[in-house]
């Protein structure tokens, strides 16, 4: 084949790829708020859901952010998205469940939890609403799925809501509009590397 009949091959190729696209993307017209769940083993499912964050809030888009699990204050998302305007970013988890090891205490902290993080999802001057680590507290069972999943349906029809977590439950995958599974491949902490900030915290 010369180099020409390559260049109109792939010509041909694209032009065909083009068609494809353009339909596909017509055929999408609806707007409505979305419901994403990112799951799965592997490292970077909330800094996805983080990466949202950015884009919503280079939209002037108000976000809420509330984090379960983490106990910690240090974390250079907080950092950075707790400054900016139209961010309300909510630290509600009290260390990692493991340590604590008492499940009235667990159901107690994820109940007040929940308490403050379930008003985004009433709340129509939010744009985008982040439940990071929330599948933890339904696969325990620290909280109720059907309520939560409830209070997700009856949010404000263009409200986008990110949950994230390993072990997310049947129920809100069904419930889900996207959802995305992160494979663990390898882990630098396998190899004994300490998490290390910018990439891990
Ligand atoms: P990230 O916040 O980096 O996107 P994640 O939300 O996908 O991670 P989590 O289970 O919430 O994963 O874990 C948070 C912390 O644990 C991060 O420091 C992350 O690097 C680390 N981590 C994630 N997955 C693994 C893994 N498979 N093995 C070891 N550490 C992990
Ligand atoms: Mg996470």
């Amino acid at each position: 084949m010369t180099e020409q009949d390559k260049a109109e091959r792939y010509k041909k190729r694209m032009q065909r790829k083009e068609k494809i696209v353009d339909a596909s993307i017509e055929k999408a017209d609806q707007e409505k708020g979305l419901l994403l769940v990112l799951t799965g083993n592997g490292k970077g499912k909330s800094s996805s859901a983080f990466g949202m964050v950015a884009r919503a809030l280079g939209h002037n888009m108000n976000v809420g952010v509330a984090q379960f699990i983490k106990g910690r204050t240090d974390t250079g998302e907080e950092a950075f998205f707790s400054k900016q305007a139209g961010c309300t970013w909510l630290v509600l988890g009290g260390g990692f469940s493991w340590k604590v090891q008492d499940l009235a205490e667990d159901q107690a902290r994820a109940a007040a939890g929940w308490e403050r993080a379930s008003p985004f999802l009433q709340d129509d001057s939010i744009d985008l609403v982040v439940m990071d680590e929330l599948t933890y507290p339904l696969k325990y069972g620290w909280l109720d799925t059907d309520t939560v999943l409830k209070a997700i349906a009856n949010r404000p029809a263009m409200q986008h809501v990110i949950v994230t977590g390993r072990g997310a439950p049947d129920a809100l995958v069904e419930a889900a509009d996207t959802v995305s599974s992160v494979d663990d491949i390898k882990h630098a902490f396998r190899a004994g590397i300490k998490a290390q900030p910018g990439i891990d915290l």
